[in-house]
């Protein structure tokens, strides 16, 4: 294939920093430092890339995707022109707009209105152009009424909301985008990913980071996936989320599990409480996916009564999504009328176990457990966050409302 139909190309790339060994945290260090004779000078080299190739072409939606600390920033900065190689090669096809930190072209004592202005000169529009396309750049960022505020008394969400929509306005080829910065509320998420529909149609150039799965397989027509400076997955979106899924499922596996087969046993007045997470194969789990063996979620409550609970009671799970709201409910209240009231008595031991169809959307849930009486007058346990669990991959989202995914669940004592 010839060069010229690569948007960007990028061989054998190096890139590392020089992190100076002696550092001065403060005043007296640095005087001291002037008397002290042969202090050790000298650098230690942080080598960040090491030894990247890859290809994209004209028209491509490509996505970088990496843990923390993998190297993406220092990827795009190098692709932006903002750091310069060690070694190797970076070669760009046609205009290119970084939208990548906060921060740059942007002046905080200035206005809104002004900032705007300062910005677009920094892309290259003229001061006709941006009058232009003023309004739109207000509105798409919903700033209507702070536009002559200083850009200092903006929240952090104002002012990306601000700068994505100015960056956008650049009618470059290729497009360097940072999704860290495109996400605000959901509302205005849900713009940006409009936008990036309306980016790929147009046939621009766009590299996006992300550390979302979902919208990988979304919008991206190739990924490549970093690990410690080095692309350790390349090509089909599939398979890049499904290894970063597994890296990140192995390693959330290993911490939370780590020779403890049952984490975290909460212990309270009237009865210890333990909370299992397995898959259909009764594996334990943190993290589900899009597989098989993770289309239920097994969630199990047990709880060693250790005193007389004087009222009938009942016991519930719940999960809650990142933002600690309700969104699926389970309780032994609802299971069979006839066994609603439990008596409990010290030494008994029930357990609720939820058989969970997996309808959740990628992100975080956390499980709330309690043991209240009936009439909800007396509350024994209640557990706001007794477990949690993540939802990786790929394809659904869910938003604040009540989900009602098949379940069965049963309560039983344990003989
Ligand atoms: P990511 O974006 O994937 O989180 P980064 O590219 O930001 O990764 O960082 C990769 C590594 O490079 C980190 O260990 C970070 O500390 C280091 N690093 C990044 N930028 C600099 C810099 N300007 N000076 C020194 N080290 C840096």
């Amino acid at each position: 294939m010839l060069d010229t139909e690569n948007a960007i190309t990028v061989k054998n790339l190096h890139k590392s920093f020089r992190l100076p060994h002696e550092q001065h945290s403060g005043v007296k260090q640095s005087i001291l430092g002037l008397f002290k004779r042969n202090r050790q000078k000298g650098y230690e080299t942080q080598h960040v890339l090491k030894g990247i190739d890859f290809e994209i072409k004209k028209g491509e939606f490509f996505g970088i995707i990496g843990r923390n600390g993998s190297g993406k920033s220092t990827l795009l900065k190098t692709l932006a022109g903002i750091y310069t190689p060690d070694k190797g090669e970076v070669k760009i096809n046609g205009s290119l707009v970084p939208f990548i930190e906060l921060g740059v072209g942007f002046n905080p004592e200035l206005t809104g209105r002004e900032n705007i202005f300062l910005n677009g000169a920094l892309l290259g529009f003229s001061k006709s152009e941006m009058q232009e396309m003023y309004n739109d750049i207000v509105v798409f960022a919903e700033l209507e009424k702070f536009m002559d505020q200083r850009l200092k008394n903006y929240s952090s969400g104002m002012q990306v909301r601000l700068a994505f929509s100015i960056a956008i306005r650049a009618d470059a080829d290729i497009l360097l985008l940072d999704e860290v910065l495109a996400v605000g509320d959901e509302a205005f998420q849900r713009k940006c990913f409009q936008y990036f529909a309306q980016l790929k149609k147009n046939k621009k150039t766009v590299i996006l980071v992300t550390h979302s799965m979902d919208n990988v397989t979304r919008f991206c027509d190739r990924a490549l996936m970093l690990e410690d400076g080095k692309i350790i997955e390349q090509g089909s979106v599939k398979a890049v989320a499904e290894r970063y899924i597994q890296l990140n499922a192995d390693d959330i596996d290993q911490k939370v599990y780590q020779g403890s087969t049952k984490p975290g046993r909460t212990v309270n007045k009237f009865a210890d409480v333990d909370v299992f997470l397995s898959d259909k194969n009764g594996k334990q789990k943190r993290v589900f996916r899009n597989k098989p063996e993770d289309e239920v979620i097994n969630i199990k409550a047990t709880f060693s009564i250790k005193q007389d609970i004087a009222e009938e009671s009942f016991c519930s799970i719940t999960i809650k999504n990142a933002n600690g709201e309700g969104i699926a409910r389970f309780g032994s209240e609802s299971i069979d009328k006839s066994e609603i009231a439990y008596k409990l008595r010290k030494g008994d031991e029930i357990s609720l176990n939820s058989e969970i169809q997996n309808i959740f959307g990628e992100g975080d849930y956390s499980v709330a457990i309690s043991l209240k009486s009936i009439d909800r007058s007396e509350s024994y346990i209640d557990l706001e966050d007794k477990a949690s669990f993540s939802v990786a991959g790929l394809g659904r989202s869910t938003g604040g409302f009540m989900l009602r995914p098949h379940n069965k669940t049963t309560i039983e004592r344990v003989p």
